[in-house]
């Protein structure tokens, strides 16, 4: 039990840690894709075909979404700001459900700091630090609100300079597409892990919970906490997912829209339970940004949101409704838990 829970936590951020669970109809598979291991996780299925299906979707959104992919949606808004062009229906529905995240987070998700995103070097790991007046310049085109729409022929435009990254939103978003896919399918349970997201099909085959283990952003092989999920996604964002070192300090992947530097709030890992992914992935990556303050603001005023965050003085914050379905880390003492 406890090398499985270590195996699987050396393999990605969340899965089920119970996974000693055998069974002779379960099928797995991984594979890589937007930079990311991506496990599937499927019971009692003839599990090729539905596999080969969500293959099909993985490559598709993967080439529709992608900034590194010359041919893709996003390459082409990137590449011809200024003027409106036409995209999917997809992608004209994600970057505006990206649009509205920025709306409701007063502007900490914004899908527009991608040229900063690439001064820092995180698009191509040849990482260097940006002087502030590189970082003013750049700040001057990161707006999504600036971006817009035209529904009649699903086209899109970004203000000349701009440039988009689906990054903190398309995991999500395709992790509740593949649950689609999946279902469609006949699929009763499985799990899907993207990165740092975890989608669960159903309940496990025996009729229980996915327990899902949240990272410790410091201690790689402990929990936060152990969270219970049936049909919805446990999405998480933190500094520790992708960062670099210069001169002992830490320069992470996620960029406060406001300074164009690596956000620097109390948040140090933040995760959304949600059915709707896409919305989730963008919040947990907000809530880092916001602090946790902002993030308790905006879930008292938005409740259909569930989430755990950590802060940096080792405050565990989960929402009330989560009280019965999710159990502390053993790092933590019950007077670091704090229901909101
Ligand atoms: P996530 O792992 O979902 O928190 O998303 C982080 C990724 O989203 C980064 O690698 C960037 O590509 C992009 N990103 C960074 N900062 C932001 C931000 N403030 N808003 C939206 N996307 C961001
Ligand atoms: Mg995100």
């Amino acid at each position: 039990m406890l090398l499985s829970i270590v195996l699987c936590l050396s393999l990605i951020t969340g899965c089920d840690i119970d996974n000693v669970f055998q069974d002779d109809n379960k099928e797995t598979r991984k594979l890589i894709a937007f930079d990311t291991v991506i496990d599937i996780t499927l019971y009692d299925v003839e599990g090729g075909e539905v596999f080969d299906v969500l293959k099909y979707w993985i490559d598709r959104y993967e080439n529709k979404f992608s900034t590194t992919i010359e041919t893709s949606e996003i390459s082409l808004l990137n590449n011809n700001s200024g003027t409106f062009q036409e995209v999917s229906p997809e992608t004209f529905n994600l970057i505006n459900r990206a649009v509205s995240a920025y709306d409701m987070t007063g502007g900490a998700f914004d899908i527009a700091v991608y040229p900063i995103v690439k001064a820092w070097g995180f698009t191509t790991d040849e990482y260097r630090i940006p002087s502030e007046e590189e970082l003013r310049r750049l700040l001057m085109f990161t707006d999504s609100r600036k971006i817009q729409f035209k529904p009649e022929d699903s086209s899109v435009r970004l203000l000349t300079g701009m440039q988009i990254d689906l990054g903190g939103i398309a995991k999500g978003y395709i992790a509740s597409k593949l649950y689609e896919k999946a279902k469609e399918k006949g699929v009763k349970s499985g799990l899907i892990s993207l990165g740092g997201n975890v989608q669960a099909i159903g309940s496990k085959p025996d009729g229980s919970s996915w327990h899902i283990g949240i990272q410790h952003p410091d201690y790689e092989n402990d929990y936060i906490g152990v969270l219970s999920i049936n049909d919805e996604a446990a999405i998480t964002s933190g500094g520790y997912q992708r960062f670099f070192e210069r001169d002992g300090k830490r320069y992470h992947h996620i960029i406060d829209p406001s300074t164009g530097a690596p956000s620097d709030s109390d948040v140090i890992s933040a995760t959304v339970i949600t059915k709707d992914g896409a919305m989730g992935d963008a919040l947990s990556t907000a809530f880092y940004v916001m602090g946790s303050e902002k993030a308790m603001e905006f879930l008292e005023d938005n409740p259909q949101f569930k989430a755990v965050i950590l802060t940096k003085d080792n405050k565990v914050l989960v929402s009330e409704k989560l009280k019965d379905s999710f159990e502390l880390g053993e790092r933590f003492f019950l007077s670091d838990l704090y229901y909101i």
